[in-house]
């Protein structure tokens, strides 16, 4: 370095009082624009909501090609649990998307993206035959004065756009301000501050007989805690609060068409939802809904007394799992996935009751891309510069074997074998696949990874490996942690 350099690096210009002006004119205006642009979805809670839960019940009725609401109950669904601060939902989530608006200003004051079993119904060969009728609930923050609330959806561009709309004025007689007064046990198993503060989970239990509440209690536990040992629970453990709600059955467990067992549990589980013996969902969501009432939550999972393998987690509605399979931990962590974030399945090769459309758009979940416009990949942040786009993978040896395996699960399931049958064969596919994937190339790293979603081909992943791709292991790939970690951020900021 020559001394002439030294120089011109150290020297520096005196600072004139103009300059000094100049920076502090700066300074104010730059906080300015700051201050504006947090101000432009910056609302006062105080100022148009009421700490209170409103509920709109209503049907959502239709088949295909045509949907329909019609409002059954506006009530009052307890203390508000959701954010003070975060009103508006910018996290572009969900098939359906509703906003309430201020009819005094026309200001938009709440929205939140949410996903239904009637658009799952609307999807399956059923429904271009037949009409269907769904009862839904939307919840937001008890309305000061008369409201409007549009309900939208997304069109073949995934934009949303206004499929419907009511007017909700909560000083009406239609509207009942009432609390429950519940008549279940409840019980808190993690508590780390106020509810509009933490993500409040509520958990119920569906086919646990009085007798076995207790179990109900360590299953909770148990499953609890293998969610918080991966990431990014882990580490924002004491952003959650979880209570539960004791609904004893009697008699124990829950109806299993497929099976030949049929059953009436107090909250209506069953499996064979759209005729797949795994997938396990509740219909009554008017009795669910008021039985989670008992306390504040923002989301739900309903834990199944069943061995059976199944569950399944709508994204903003529940999620559920049968609580004594060999997997059961794998299941609550996946369905909570679906259900907290909206994160899609990354597997590809299991049959579903779904009729897939060819994909022509880019998909809204935050794990999944069509790769249409490669520059700006959604995950781009997270893939390193030597990492190619789409990222090669032993695609072809993985398919043949999962083809195979596919079949073979077909086959004992329609033989109705025993559970711990099908938990061998489980485990023989996580070896298998756990080994095959351990030696990829890009193993590790964040990428566009071919096949996902149901689609073996066109629809791209964003890791070899992840708890919505296989059963491998229950950690999240790093594209899934940063979208679970944005849904908590939106409930404790
Ligand atoms: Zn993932």
């Amino acid at each position: 370095m020559s001394v002439c350099q030294k120089n011109k690096f150290y020297y520096k210009k005196p600072i004139s009082i103009n300059m000094k002006k100049n920076i502090l004119f700066l300074i104010f205006f730059l906080s300015m624009l700051i201050t504006n642009s947090q101000q432009v979805n910056y609302l006062d809670f105080k100022q148009y909501f009421k700490n209170k839960t409103m509920r709109m019940d209503y049907f959502h009725t239709g088949n295909s090609a045509d949907e329909h609401f019609a409002v059954d109950r506006i009530l009052s669904d307890g203390p508000w649990s959701g954010s003070k601060n975060v009103l508006l939902d910018e996290l572009n989530l969900g098939p359906y998307f509703y906003e309430i608006y201020d009819n005094e200003t026309g200001k938009i004051i709440f929205s939140r993206g949410f996903a239904s079993i009637f658009g799952e119904w609307q999807t399956i060969p059923d429904a271009k035959e037949h009409w269907g009728t769904f009862h839904e609930s939307i919840r937001f923050p008890w309305p000061l004065r008369a409201v409007k609330l549009v309900m939208k959806k997304r069109n073949y561009k995934n934009e949303f756009v206004e499929i419907w709309s009511t007017e909700i004025d909560a000083s009406k007689r239609a509207v009942n301000p009432s609390d429950i007064i519940s008549k279940y046990k409840t019980w808190t198993y993690m508590e780390n501050g106020p509810t509009t503060e933490k993500l409040d989970i509520v958990i119920l239990g569906d086919g646990y007989t009085s007798d076995e509440m207790d179990k109900f209690h360590k299953d909770i536990e148990r499953l609890t805690e293998k969610l918080f040992a991966e990431e990014p629970f882990k580490t924002r453990r004491s952003d959650f609060n979880i209570r539960a709600v004791e609904t004893p059955a009697e008699e124990s467990g829950v109806n299993r068409p497929h099976h030949g067992i049929f059953k009436r549990s107090p909250l209506s589980v069953s499996y064979s939802s759209f005729d797949s013996q795994r997938y396990a969902l509740a219909y009554d969501n008017r009795t669910i809904r008021d039985v989670a009432s008992a306390v504040p939550y923002d989301f739900m999972y309903i834990l199944i007394n069943e061995q059976t393998y199944g569950g399944g987690g709508i994204f903003h509605l529940y999620a559920t799992v049968s609580a004594d399979n060999k997997y059961s931990d794998y299941i609550f962590i996946h369905e909570l996935g679906h259900h907290l974030a909206g994160l899609a399945d990354e597997y590809y090769s299991s049959s579903v009751s779904y009729e897939l459309p060819s994909v022509s758009v880019e998909p809204w979940e935050p794990n999944l891309t069509a790769l249409f416009d490669k520059e700006n990949l959604k995950w781009k942040k997270l893939v390193e510069d030597d990492t190619p786009i789409p990222t090669s993978w032993n695609k072809e040896t993985f398919d043949k074997q999962a083809i195979e395996t596919q079949r073979e699960r077909q086959k004992l399931r329609s033989q109705n074998v025993t559970e711990g049958v099908m938990e061998k064969f489980f485990d023989n596919q996580k070896e298998n696949e756990t080994e095959m994937i351990a030696k990829m190339k890009y193993t590790g790293k964040t990428g566009a990874f071919e096949g996902a979603s149901y689609h073996q081909f066109g629809l791209y992943r964003p890791y070899t490996d992840c708890i919505m791709f296989t059963r491998n292991k229950n950690s999240f790939c790093p594209v899934c942690q940063a979208a679970i970690n944005k849904v908590i951020d939106q409930y404790t900021k």
